[in-house]
Protein backbone atom coordinates (compact mmCIF):
# COMPACT_ATOMS: atom_id res chain seq x y z
CA UNK A 1 0.00 0.00 0.00
CA UNK A 2 1.00 3.26 -0.82
CA UNK A 3 0.86 5.87 1.70
CA UNK A 4 0.07 9.80 0.77
CA UNK A 5 3.49 11.22 1.44
CA UNK A 6 4.70 8.33 -1.35
CA UNK A 7 2.02 9.12 -3.56
CA UNK A 8 2.99 13.41 -3.24
CA UNK A 9 6.37 11.93 -3.80
CA UNK A 10 5.37 10.81 -7.48
CA UNK A 11 3.20 13.04 -8.38
CA UNK A 12 5.41 16.11 -7.71
CA UNK A 13 8.87 14.36 -9.20
CA UNK A 14 8.02 14.59 -13.44
CA UNK A 15 7.31 18.06 -12.38
CA UNK A 16 10.44 18.75 -10.97
CA UNK A 17 12.16 16.63 -13.61
CA UNK A 18 10.24 18.35 -16.62
CA UNK A 19 11.78 21.79 -14.65
CA UNK A 20 15.09 20.86 -14.98
CA UNK A 21 14.42 20.00 -18.27
CA UNK A 22 13.50 23.07 -19.19
CA UNK A 23 16.94 24.93 -16.86
CA UNK A 24 19.09 22.91 -18.41
CA UNK A 25 18.07 23.41 -21.99
CA UNK A 26 17.96 27.33 -20.96
CA UNK A 27 21.50 27.05 -19.26
CA UNK A 28 23.02 25.50 -21.97
CA UNK A 29 21.46 27.88 -24.62
CA UNK A 30 22.98 31.27 -22.98
CA UNK A 31 26.29 29.19 -22.36
CA UNK A 32 26.77 28.80 -26.10
CA UNK A 33 25.91 32.31 -26.89
CA UNK A 34 28.01 34.31 -24.13
CA UNK A 35 30.92 32.00 -23.48
CA UNK A 36 33.78 31.82 -25.99
CA UNK A 37 33.51 28.97 -27.85
CA UNK A 38 34.42 27.22 -31.08
CA UNK A 39 31.79 27.21 -33.80
CA UNK A 40 31.38 23.55 -33.40
CA UNK A 41 30.70 23.22 -29.58
CA UNK A 42 28.15 25.50 -29.73
CA UNK A 43 26.29 23.50 -32.12
CA UNK A 44 27.11 20.59 -30.16
CA UNK A 45 25.37 22.68 -26.86
CA UNK A 46 22.84 23.92 -28.83
CA UNK A 47 22.21 20.29 -29.91
CA UNK A 48 22.05 19.21 -26.45
CA UNK A 49 19.82 22.11 -25.47
CA UNK A 50 17.29 21.01 -28.07
CA UNK A 51 16.97 17.55 -26.85
CA UNK A 52 16.51 19.03 -23.33
CA UNK A 53 13.83 21.38 -24.02
CA UNK A 54 12.33 18.90 -26.38
CA UNK A 55 11.91 16.28 -23.08
CA UNK A 56 10.98 19.06 -21.32
CA UNK A 57 7.97 19.33 -23.39
CA UNK A 58 7.46 15.63 -23.97
CA UNK A 59 7.43 15.43 -20.03
CA UNK A 60 4.54 18.59 -19.90
CA UNK A 61 2.57 16.03 -22.56
CA UNK A 62 3.09 13.03 -20.18
CA UNK A 63 1.93 14.76 -16.88
CA UNK A 64 -1.14 16.78 -18.57
CA UNK A 65 -1.92 13.24 -19.62
CA UNK A 66 -1.42 11.84 -16.44
CA UNK A 67 -3.35 14.75 -14.35
CA UNK A 68 -5.77 15.83 -16.51
CA UNK A 69 -9.47 15.28 -16.61
CA UNK A 70 -11.92 16.06 -18.82
CA UNK A 71 -15.72 16.77 -18.69
CA UNK A 72 -17.66 16.65 -21.90
CA UNK A 73 -19.76 19.33 -22.52
CA UNK A 74 -22.84 17.53 -23.95
CA UNK A 75 -23.58 14.55 -21.71
CA UNK A 76 -20.98 15.92 -19.03
CA UNK A 77 -19.13 12.58 -18.62
CA UNK A 78 -15.50 13.14 -17.11
CA UNK A 79 -12.53 10.82 -18.89
CA UNK A 80 -8.57 10.90 -19.00
CA UNK A 81 -7.78 11.06 -22.48
CA UNK A 82 -5.51 9.29 -24.22
CA UNK A 83 -1.54 10.26 -25.17
CA UNK A 84 -2.58 10.68 -28.92
CA UNK A 85 -5.59 13.02 -28.21
CA UNK A 86 -3.77 15.19 -25.53
CA UNK A 87 -1.08 15.35 -28.23
CA UNK A 88 -2.72 16.51 -31.51
CA UNK A 89 -6.00 17.81 -29.85
CA UNK A 90 -6.62 22.07 -30.56
CA UNK A 91 -6.49 23.48 -27.01
CA UNK A 92 -7.06 26.51 -24.91
CA UNK A 93 -5.83 26.73 -21.27
CA UNK A 94 -8.56 24.99 -20.14
CA UNK A 95 -10.27 23.18 -22.53
CA UNK A 96 -9.41 20.84 -25.19
CA UNK A 97 -11.33 19.02 -28.12
CA UNK A 98 -11.48 16.10 -27.55
CA UNK A 99 -13.84 12.53 -28.38
CA UNK A 100 -16.09 11.72 -25.54
CA UNK A 101 -15.74 7.96 -25.11
CA UNK A 102 -19.47 8.27 -23.66
CA UNK A 103 -21.39 9.82 -26.49
CA UNK A 104 -19.14 10.14 -28.94
CA UNK A 105 -19.35 13.84 -29.62
CA UNK A 106 -15.97 16.01 -30.68
CA UNK A 107 -16.24 19.00 -28.55
CA UNK A 108 -14.09 21.43 -26.62
CA UNK A 109 -14.48 19.68 -23.48
CA UNK A 110 -13.60 21.40 -20.07
CA UNK A 111 -10.57 20.44 -17.96
CA UNK A 112 -11.23 19.62 -14.64
CA UNK A 113 -9.18 19.66 -11.17
CA UNK A 114 -6.79 16.91 -11.25
CA UNK A 115 -8.34 15.83 -7.61
CA UNK A 116 -11.74 15.85 -9.33
CA UNK A 117 -13.54 12.27 -9.40
CA UNK A 118 -14.37 10.99 -12.96
CA UNK A 119 -16.46 8.38 -14.22
CA UNK A 120 -13.45 6.31 -15.94
ZN1 LIG B 1 -20.20 13.11 -23.94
Amino acid sequence: MIGKAEKTKKRALPVAAVIAAFSAGGALIFSAALLPLSTGLRIFLLGIALLALAGGVVGCLVRERQTACYACPCCGARFRPTLQSTVSGPHTFRKRKLKCPQCGEISYCRKEQASARFDR
